[in-house]
């Protein structure tokens, strides 16, 4: 929470929940990301937030740009990033979007399978590809699937096959998980790193960069190591892992760029309980799982909430959001600690809203508007 956002919320006249990031957060935690890894270039996560005004902000920072499909690419080069800064970083892409990329100038690829490697052998010719790697995401508190990724001996063949393909074989990527809070994350997955590029140099084939991919946590209700922690951890293993030989390196920042630069303002719209025995409260707010907190899913990510009330005594209650749909419940497994005396109108701020929130919200599910949204 900040002077400038607590200040905007103030004089806000509209109705409704409403995301508020302050975009002096977003530079301070750049700078703060240039600083941990000096050697390593910024690709921010567009997915974690691709509102024009962090866009353009990063863009004049020097960032480049993590994209995942040929509309956030676009809205790179709308906020004013030259295509030689942006990397179409999804595994999973049609050939005809591979091929509009390339036209736009996009020259960098992700894949993590041969089939892929084809698509874009023919519809970006001579393009640069890195080959993602399939890591356990331990210790995350957002863990990311067998979805992406191959296995790291697999990733050896691939990339062969894109040389053989008339491609340029870049590099190798993973993601140890979003939010991540073990530092020592990186380490086993550079181990892996280390062992394709050695792989690859047995076969003629000489790599040039690790993507160390995002995870770089923000602030929930538990505490987290500031980037300079994982920067030196990081740079630690890529010394243990690649002796004096160290490639180039890129990060993808998503969470850890924006997570903290947000805060949601909802209403209380209903304090109830299930029977005049049931101590359990109930607290109903305008926003919930379907207005942008899709990330309460399975209760993974736990966000700091303020009150009017705060310092009065706390009982948990289940917290829920105002839709009709049955899964919209967001704390019930760990119930919430909110104040008793918390009452129908109140305005609460939920904290470290600024990542994978605005875009998460449907669009009119049950007649409630997507989440409305300020940069500032
Ligand atoms: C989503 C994503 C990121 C960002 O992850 P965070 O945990 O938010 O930092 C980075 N790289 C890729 C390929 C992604 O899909």
């Amino acid at each position: 929470m900040t002077e400038r956002i607590r200040e905007f919320l103030r004089h806000r006249r509209d109705d409704g929940p409403c995301l508020v990031v302050d975009l002096d957060v977003v530079r301070e935690n750049y700078v703060a990301f240039a600083r941990a890894l000096p050697d390593t270039r910024v690709f921010y996560a567009v997915k974690a937030n691709p509102a024009p005004e962090v866009l353009s902000l990063l863009a004049s920072l020097g960032s480049c740009f993590d994209a995942a499909s040929v509309p956030e690419i676009e809205m790179v080069l709308a906020a004013g990033a030259a295509p030689d800064r942006i990397s179409f970083g999804n595994t999973i892409k049609k050939e005809r979007d591979v091929a509009r990329a390339f036209a736009l100038g996009v020259r960098l690829f992700a894949v993590d399978s041969k089939a892929e490697v084809e698509k874009i052998s023919r519809a970006a010719p001579g393009a640069r590809v890195f080959c993602r790697f399939l890591y356990d995401c331990a210790g995350a508190e957002w863990p990311l699937s067998r979805k992406f990724g191959c296995d790291p001996a697999m990733a050896v063949d691939v990339l062969e096959h894109a040389l053989r393909l008339g491609l340029e074989p870049y590099g190798v990527s993973f993601h140890v998980g979003s939010q991540q809070r073990n530092v020592r994350s990186w380490d086993r997955a550079l181990k892996s790193a280390g062992q394709i590029f050695r792989a690859c140099s047995e076969r003629g084939i000489q790599l040039s960069m690790v993507n160390l991919g995002g995870g770089f946590p923000t602030r929930y209700l538990k505490k987290v190591a500031a980037v300079e922690s994982y920067g030196r951890a990081i740079f630690r293993a890529l010394c243990k892992h690649f002796g004096n030989a160290i490639p180039e390196t890129i990060i993808e920042p998503g969470r850890g760029m924006v997570g903290n630069a947000g805060v949601i303002e909802a209403e209380v719209v209903l304090v109830s309980t299930k029977s005049e025995k049931d101590e359990l409260r109930w607290v109903y707010l305008d926003i919930g799982k379907f207005g942008g907190l899709a990330e309460t899913m399975d209760e993974a990510i736990r966000y700091p909430i303020r009150t009017p009330r705060d310092g009065d005594r706390t009982t948990g209650c289940v917290l829920a959001g105002p839709t009709c749909d049955s899964a919209d419940v967001m704390y019930e497994k760990s119930p919430y600690p909110l104040p008793v005396s918390l009452e129908i109108g109140d305005k609460l701020l939920i904290e470290g809203t600024g990542a994978y929130t605005s875009t998460y919200s449907a669009v009119a599910f049950n007649g409630f508007a997507p989440l409305r949204t300020y940069h500032i």
